[in-house]
């Protein structure tokens, strides 16, 4: 996994910070919101390092990445208070 320099996840230029606001760091990724809320508490859970899918992630960084995604999940679910989030 390296990082692409098109890609604004690796970046973080510009045109992620016009898009989203950086939440916080977690353990292998970062949280960021969509500026933009037609759905409140749309949000990103974005890996370090770049891959296309979340499924080509090595077994343990897998692990690390789905703790982090319940653990963004459990927060929007507490500032939120979505019926359901995908
Ligand atoms: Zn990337």
């Amino acid at each position: 996994m390296s990082e692409l320099p098109d890609c604004f996840y690796c970046r973080k230029d510009q045109r992620l910070h016009d898009l989203m606001i950086e939440i916080a760091p977690l353990g292998v990724s970062t949280l960021y919101l969509f500026k933009e809320q037609t759905h409140p508490g749309r949000c990103v859970v974005a890996y370090r390092g770049h891959v296309n899918e979340f499924f080509e992630l090595p077994e343990a960084e897998l692990t690390l990445y789905s703790r982090d995604v319940a653990r963004a999940a459990r927060a929007i679910k507490t500032a939120f208070a979505p019926s359901k989030i995908n």
